[in-house]
Parts: C-alpha cells; structure tokens; sequence
C-alpha cells in the first residue's frame, strides 16, 4: 500500500470495500431504518447479510473464516453503514474493533482456533465492561471472579451492553481481587449459554435504538479456565487498549452519520421551493452547507488519520482521542442544522435528519465521553 497517497483517496481495495458496503448499506438497509428505529429492533436477516457479507468478521484471518482484512477497513465499514444507520454501524464497531480486535491481539491460538470461525459465521459479540457504579472510572468494577477446580466462577452485573440482546459471545471484564485495584482486572470470553448468565433489562434510548444496549447478570457463572483471555489481573491492558483503537471507529461512525445528514440535507434542499426557487439557490442555506461540508472532511481527515497510524503501528492515542472528540461534536451539529435545512419536515420521523440528530448524541458519551476524550488529549500534550 502506498502510504504517500492523500488521505481520502483510498488504495483500489479499500475503495471497492467501501462501495460494497455503501451499496449494501443504501440497498438493504435503508428501506428498513426508520421501522427498525420505531420498533427498537434490528432486523436479523441484515444482520445475516452482515455475517455473510464479512462485515462481522473483517479482520479475521481467511484460515478462520474471516475476510483476513484491516483495521482500516473496519472504520470504513463503521462509517458507510453509520451514514445510513448508526445502530447498524455500532453493532459492527463492537464486533470488529473491540471484540474481534481484542482476540486478535490476546487470545491464545487454541482460543482462536475454537472461537473465531463461529464469529466469522454467525456469532455477534459484546464487550462487557460498564457497570452501575463504573463508567468512566471503569476499573472501579465490581464484578468478581473466583477460581475453583473446575475454573472461575463470576458474580455482578454489567450495564449498558451494546450487542447484548442478540450476541452469543461476551467479552467480559471482571477483578480477581477488588483490593488489587486495576491490577485485580481479568478479561474472560463467556458463552452465552453458560450457566449461571443471562441478559437482563434492555434500554429504552434516544438514539441508536435498533442497537439493544442490556444489562447482564453473572450469577454464579460458571466459566471454564480455558475461557480466561491474556493473563490473569492484565485484563485492564486489554481494556484499556482495544478502547483506546476502538474509539477511531466511533470517530467513523459519527463522520458517516454526519455526512449522512448532510447528504440529505442537501438533496432536500435542491427540491425544496420557496419564494419561486429551490432553497439551495439563497446564500444563507449554501453557507450552511458548506460549513457543515468542511466539518465533515474535517472529521475524516482526523478519522482516517487515526486509523493510518494505528494500522501503521505509530503512536495514535491523542489522534484518536481528538478524531473521536470532534467529530462527536460536529455530528450533533450537523445533525442539528440538517434538521433546521428540512424545516418543520426535519422535525418529524417521516424525514431522516430528526433521527441522525438523535443518533449523534451517543458519540460523546460511550467509548469514553468527550470530557474523558479532552483529558486523554491534554494528558499528552502536557506529558
Ligand atoms: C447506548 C450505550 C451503549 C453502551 N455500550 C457499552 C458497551 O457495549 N460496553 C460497555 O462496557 N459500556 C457501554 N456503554 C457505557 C459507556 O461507555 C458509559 O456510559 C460511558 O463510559 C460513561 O460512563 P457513565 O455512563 O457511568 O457516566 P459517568 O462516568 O458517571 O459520567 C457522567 C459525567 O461526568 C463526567 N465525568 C466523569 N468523570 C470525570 C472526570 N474525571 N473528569 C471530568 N468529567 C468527568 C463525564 O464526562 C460525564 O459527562 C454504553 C453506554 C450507552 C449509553
């Protein structure tokens, strides 16, 4: 790959990646959101054209079953379906860029090997690391695993679990010994068939509502020795760093979404009539556009540049901590004068710039908020 290229015009690969997924996205997708929204459910035959298509399995490799690609193209994919909907495109972030990417780097080959073809095939996954008491201050979890013969057996309650209500497979944080600190934290991949767990509660949300976010209940899980991911108190290593690369897709996400707002502000403004001519022809309505236009490449160019140095394996924490800030913000306000663009149409489910508004305010809150995102960035400038 040539790495000297702008930054938005991609390699012939990623590029015919991205327009499989947009044309999936726009195609299959589409037609479907605003009922998925209205119900709180996504479809399970997208979801099944997701598996089928790789985009639940995007960086696994090919001897596995998956589609052996990049963290790249996972962004992308994060983005192409966030432009049509974000619910679609978080429930690809959690499965590729915290789950599978966690696997990828910690798990042990006999881990992979029994693993990661169900993934590729048809097994969605969560990461389970909040709780009632700990969002933020995630190594303050409670959640707490004892070892016996027979392996660990867990206790405590996640929340807020995106993926929870259909996925398989959890990836799930616990301590070993909560007087340890963040050095008691173990990472352990549970079944969701073991005994002893099960979803609890679902969300009612603002936005992103066809993504299930659940609680779920460790009560006296059994889980077996062998299903202990990376090394035991070093799960806070692994939290700390899949979050850290997975916040660059959140950036994805919420750059698609904003750009799907503009999108269709836009078209909505070249048909739109008042005062005998479209709206688009009045200057105040193309200065909005432009600035919410150069907010969008903005937040690209920090998105795609995050992701460059992560699958570089350059330094990238405050790239990533500011992709994901600002474009978090942007997406609230394009989102927000999308709706504006619309008029009083913009401010009913029958157009869908009142959902992308909805949708956006996720991005500054989960994956670490944007004032946690700010202190990652002063932390490294005053470091
Ligand atoms: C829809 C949704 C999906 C989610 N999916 C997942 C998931 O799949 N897996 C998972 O583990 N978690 C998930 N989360 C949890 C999410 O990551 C947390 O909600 C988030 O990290 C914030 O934690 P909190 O809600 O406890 O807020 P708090 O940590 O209580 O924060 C409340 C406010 O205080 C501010 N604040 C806190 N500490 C500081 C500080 N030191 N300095 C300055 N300001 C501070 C925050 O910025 C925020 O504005 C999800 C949440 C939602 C809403």
């Amino acid at each position: 790959m040539d790495y000297q290229q702008p930054l938005t015009v991609l390699p012939e690969d990623e590029e015919l990646f991205r327009q499989e997924v947009r044309k999936f996205a726009r195609q299959r997708i589409a037609p479907h959101v605003r009922e998925m929204d209205e119900k709180s459910h996504f479809r399970e035959e997208l979801l099944r054209e997701m598996f089928d298509l790789g985009l639940m399995g995007i960086e696994i490799p090919e001897e596995h079953g998956g589609q052996g690609g990049t963290f790249f193209e996972s962004v992308l994919a994060v983005e192409e379906l966030s432009a049509v909907d974000p619910s679609a495109g978080v429930i690809c972030d959690v499965q590729n860029t915290l789950v599978i990417n966690a696997l990828l780097r910690w798990a042990t080959a006999a881990q992979k090997k029994q693993y990661l073809p169900r993934i590729a095939r048809d097994t969605l996954c969560s990461y389970a690391l909040s709780e009632a008491g700990s969002g933020s201050d995630a190594f303050a979890l409670q959640t707490l695993a004892k070892s016996d013969a027979s392996g660990w057996i867990l206790n405590g309650r996640k929340l807020w679990i995106t993926n929870a209500q259909e996925a398989g497979l959890f990836l799930l944080f616990a301590t070993v010994d909560p007087e340890a600190g963040y050095k008691g934290i173990t990472c352990f991949l549970v079944e969701r068939g073991f005994p002893g767990f099960a979803v609890g509660r679902k969300e009612d949300k603002l936005g992103i509502r066809a993504s299930s976010t659940c609680e779920v209940i460790l009560d006296n899980c059994r889980v077996p020795a062998a299903n202990m991911i990376g090394e035991l108190g070093k799960g806070y290593k692994i939290a700390i760093e899949t979050l850290n690369e997975g916040r660059i897709a959140i950036a994805g996400q919420m750059t698609g979404l904003a750009r799907g707002a503009l999108d269709a502000a836009s078209a909505y403004a070249k048909q739109r009539k008042q005062f005998g001519k479209p709206i688009s022809e009045f200057q105040a309505v193309q200065l909005e556009l432009a600035g919410m236009a150069t907010e969008v490449e903005a937040a690209r160019l920090l998105t795609y540049n995050a992701a460059r140095l992560r699958q570089t394996r350059r330094p990238f924490l405050k790239e990533a901590a500011m992709a994901k800030y600002y474009a978090s913000t942007i997406a609230e306000t394009v989102a927000s004068r999308a709706v504006e663009i619309f008029g009083g149409v913009g401010f009913t489910k029958d157009y869908p710039a009142e959902k992308f508004y909805r949708d956006a305010k996720i991005g500054r809150i989960y994956e670490g908020t944007s004032n946690m995102q700010r202190i990652t960035i002063a932390k490294q400038l005053l470091s």
